[in-house]
């Protein structure tokens, strides 16, 4: 038997692997560098600078002994009265400096061309390991439940299965699997919030047993679901601070993910990882390479 992957699982990337580099105005003044700090000092009488933490204040120049430095933002105030607060004669220019900071290693090099940056990544990608062949067969079982919860058990229904497994006993059975419950009449029944139920009730049987502590619901836990959650989901997923997300079918439509990135929102105060998982095509006809017996 070949173990030909059943999906190709790829991360979606989080809102800040997207970003472009954009820019913006300083004055800059180039001085020699034993006078850096006399100018730094005085820059502390100029407006401060506003979201450029990330900019590194002084920059090697051209000839060797001397720096450039950063003095304000070009929005701030007009050059005629900044030379005003400037010792006569120094020499100001404007320069573009990036407006945010570099989050992946390629903009780090791309920014820090345009001017020196520092570059701290978010601890979500620091932490990113690549899934092994392990965790892509534990993966490829789960999605496989979620489809048997997709298949048995909706007639009627809309076609989604959700399964939620904790990846730190990965050969255990999940710890929940639903179906989408709409056609029961209550609109709010989805898979994910079905399943999200399950996960509530056995935390409510845990909690009445003695020495039981109370963390969040999902807590480090997997979520497998067919198809790429809603909105109402995703946001359930947030609060209940699920560890990834696994999903088969994309929704650009209708989807947390593809429409608002509900995964890795800056704005949100929690993360998930998120993959999508796309069929693998079929492997090549067995004749096509393999030597006969
Ligand atoms: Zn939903």
């Amino acid at each position: 038997m070949t173990t030909h992957p059943a999906y190709s699982i790829d991360r979606v990337p989080i809102e800040e692997e997207q970003q472009t580099l954009t820019t913006e105005a300083v004055y800059t003044a180039r001085v020699p560098v034993k006078q850096t700090s006399a100018m730094l000092k005085l820059c502390q009488r100029l407006p401060p600078l506003t979201n450029l933490a990330h900019i590194k204040r002084v920059r090697a120049s051209q000839p060797a002994d001397a720096v450039d430095v950063v003095l304000c933002q070009c929005a701030k105030i007009s050059l005629d009265a900044l030379q005003e607060k400037l010792p006569e004669g120094t020499a100001v220019s404007t320069h573009q400096v990036p407006m945010t900071m570099p989050y992946t290693r390629a903009q780090f090099d791309e920014w820090k061309a345009v001017w020196p940056v520092t570059f701290r990544p978010p601890l979500q990608l620091r932490e990113l390991q690549p899934l092994d062949p392990a965790e892509q067969a534990y993966v490829e079982r789960m999605l496989a439940l979620a489809a048997a919860q997709q298949k048995e058990m909706c007639s009627g229904a809309r076609r989604v299965g959700v399964v939620v497994a904790d990846p730190r006993s990965p050969e255990e059975e999940p710890v929940a699997q639903a179906c989408d419950m709409r056609a029961s009449g209550n609109p709010l029944r989805h898979a994910v919030m079905e399943c999200i139920g399950q996960v509530a009730a056995a935390e409510l049987r845990r909690r009445k047993r003695p020495a039981a502590d109370a963390g969040y619901l999902c807590a480090g836990l997997d979520v497998f679901s067919t198809k790429e959650p809603c909105v109402m989901c995703c946001m359930a997923l947030v609060h209940s601070r699920v560890g990834r997300l696994f999903f088969v079918d994309s929704d650009a439509a209708g989807g947390g993910i593809s429409r608002y990135a509900l995964h890795a929102r800056k704005a949100l105060n929690h993360h998930f990882t998120t993959y999508h998982c796309r069929p693998a095509p079929a492997s090549a006809p067995r004749d096509a390479a393999a030597p006969q017996p």
